[in-house]
């Protein structure tokens, strides 16, 4: 996969160029060179000129944005890091929290090793599903999840995942499933959790995992 690592030439980008260099082509968008030039190929430029953006993203799968420290938490480092992806399994060694999006709503969001280990959603059960794996006998999801075909193509008003999902119920058809509470670290937008609480979608950040504080000694 082609990644573009935007502001890569800082302290985290460096941090993770090794590691992603081993699978990924890298590019790095940046206001300097980055250390590691000879794993990534390098664009001058800055996250604030759409021109260099553009340039930056042309060709490539995704993206990795290295940003300040978000009011969801960060790293010891003071910082943020939001990756955008199709793979997984990448996401899963990479991020602490994970946001699923299913034609672009939120399926399913919460601790990375909760939701990728232990899917509530049906879309997201299908993902994990389906990643491969080199020996066929193991698989990241428990089941296998059956795919539906019966209801492709009819129109629904509530749940977009409904002409797909296995596990549709009329009511799914509906309405627009809310984001349930199902514990402390995952919600999902599912009418099969609907005896949870209602999340609301700008309390999303509270079933975010927050990795433990680094307090500064005090000299
Ligand atoms: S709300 Fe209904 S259609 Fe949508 S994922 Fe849940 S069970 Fe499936």
């Amino acid at each position: 996969m082609k990644v573009l690592l935007i502001g890569g030439s800082g302290m985290v980008g460096s941090f993770i160029t090794p590691y992603l260099a081993k699978h990924h082509e890298l590019r790095v968008l940046d206001m300097v060179p980055p250390k590691r030039a000879d794993l990534v190929e390098y664009i001058q430029g800055s996250i604030s000129n759409p021109d260099d953006v553009a340039r930056a993203l042309d060709g490539m799968d995704t993206f990795v944005n290295l940003v300040m420290r978000s009011p969801q938490g960060g790293s010891e480092f003071g910082i943020s890091l939001l990756y955008i992806t199709h793979d997984l399994t990448t996401a899963y060694q990479v991020c602490d929290n994970i946001v699923v999006l299913y034609q672009g709503s939120v399926t399913e969001a919460g601790s990375v090793e909760r939701v990728i280990r232990d899917p509530k959603h049906p879309y997201t059960q299908l993902l994990v599903s389906s990643i491969p794996q080199t020996d066929r006998s193991q698989r990241w999801g428990n089941d296998e999840i059956p795919i539906a075909e019966a209801n492709v193509g009819r129109a629904t008003s509530g749940c977009r995942f409904a002409p797909r999902c296995a596990a549709v119920m009329e009511e799914c058809w509906q309405r627009i499933p809310p984001l349930f509470q199902i514990d402390s670290d995952r919600a999902a937008s599912c009418y099969l959790h609907k005896q949870a609480p209602v999340l609301p979608s700008e309390g999303i950040g509270r079933v975010f995992h927050r990795p433990v504080e680094t307090s500064t000694p005090t000299p």
